[in-house]
């Protein structure tokens, strides 16, 4: 059974390889993104692995049917990239990796935290020019402070934990709510509570029509002065310009971007000899209290193993068996 990847990069073919060792898939690689301009570079393939930022609309589903493949196998946890209603159409079954290590982002939403608080970035370039002053490194306790989290699955639980363990008081808001969470401390409010109450914001739920730009001008305006916002999970929660005014005017107090509105044309690419055509992202960069990394909250090598083990079994599972708990129902 042949699998074409798209979006590779050498870590995914050292643990993809690894990984097939116990399957003995034929494995393809390319570089190149999937998209309407790309499909047409699967051949003979019964399997497309694609990843975050492949555009996987109905045209690209169209083409890959004529080309017959049955599976589309999404070695990562979100799936708002993919358009189900025309994979069902074109009898395209979708798998993914609901939960590889959940604790390898909510570990990176903490990095992004201490990093903007403690501002050890900043530290670190000081002292290698010998600059030892202080002035301007001041944070704050986080112990004692109010963290809100949105979404409080796999990862935004994982979260929780963590930051009950650093001594916050956690404020959660989801529809549905976790009720072990609940027994741990964590409290439940609205959105709008939430954002009133919290010092540190950290975004968890997936991208879907409800939540695209669950922060905008209207939810900035609740939030308190100065607080800092995190956001590990899709870019589309965040409306960029509306943050980019919050950041100037100071309501927002500083901002952690692992994932960014319009990542797939910059994320996953050496750019450094480019001139960069986006001048939100460029705005971004600019202000000394934002903190942007390139959607590598995943990118840890307990991740990589599952994300690597789990969508070669949800690919044989599903072509022997033609059912797989890892399916993504439209
Ligand atoms: P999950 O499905 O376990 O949890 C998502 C939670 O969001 C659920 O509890 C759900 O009830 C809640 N939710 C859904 N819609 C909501 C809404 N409208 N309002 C409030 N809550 C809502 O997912 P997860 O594994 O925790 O992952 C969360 C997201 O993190 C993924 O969808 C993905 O976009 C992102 N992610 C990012 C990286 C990275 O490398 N930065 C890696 C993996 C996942």
């Amino acid at each position: 059974m042949k699998i074409t990847f798209f979006s590779t990069q050498p870590y995914d073919r050292r643990f993809f390889n690894h990984s097939n060792s116990t399957f003995s898939f034929d494995l393809e690689y390319l570089d190149t993104a999937l998209n309407e301009q790309t499909v047409g570079l699967i051949r003979n393939a019964d399997v497309v692995c694609a990843f975050v930022n492949d555009s996987i609309n109905a045209d690209v589903l169209r083409l890959m049917r004529e080309k017959g493949v049955r599976i589309l196998a999404l070695r990562c946890a979100g799936f708002n990239n993919v358009d189900l209603k025309a994979a069902r159409e074109n009898d395209i079954r979708v798998v993914r990796v609901p939960a590889y290590s959940p604790h390898a982002v909510a570990e990176h939403a903490v990095a992004m935290i201490m990093t903007l608080n403690r501002k050890t970035h900043k530290a670190y370039n000081r002292i290698r020019e010998q600059n030892f002053s202080l002035e301007g490194l001041l944070g704050f306790d986080l112990y004692g402070k109010t963290i809100g989290v949105v979404g409080t699955g796999n990862i935004g639980k994982a979260f929780c934990s963590i930051m009950k363990g650093f001594g916050c008081r956690v404020l959660a808001y989801d529809i549905r709510p976790d009720s072990e969470l609940t027994t741990s401390g964590v409290e439940y409010v609205s959105l709008e509570t939430l954002l009133r109450q919290s010092e540190v914001v950290s975004l968890h739920t997936p991208l879907t029509n409800d939540t695209r730009h669950l922060v905008n001008e209207s939810s900035i305006s609740l939030m308190k002065e100065g607080a800092m916002l995190i956001n590990t999970s899709r870019g589309g929660l965040i409306d960029t310009k509306a943050v980019i005014k919050a950041l100037k005017s100071g309501r927002i107090g500083a901002l952690g971007i692992d994932v960014y509105e319009q990542e797939e044309k910059l994320f996953f690419r050496d750019l450094s000899e480019t001139i960069i055509e986006d001048d939100v992202i460029a705005r971004l960069m600019s202000f000394p209290n934002v903190l942007v990394t390139a959607h590598q909250g995943f990118f840890t090598r307990e991740a990589l193993t599952q994300i690597a083990n789990t969508t070669l079994a949800n690919i044989r599972e599903l072509s022997f068996t033609g059912k797989c708990g890892n399916e993504v129902q439209s």
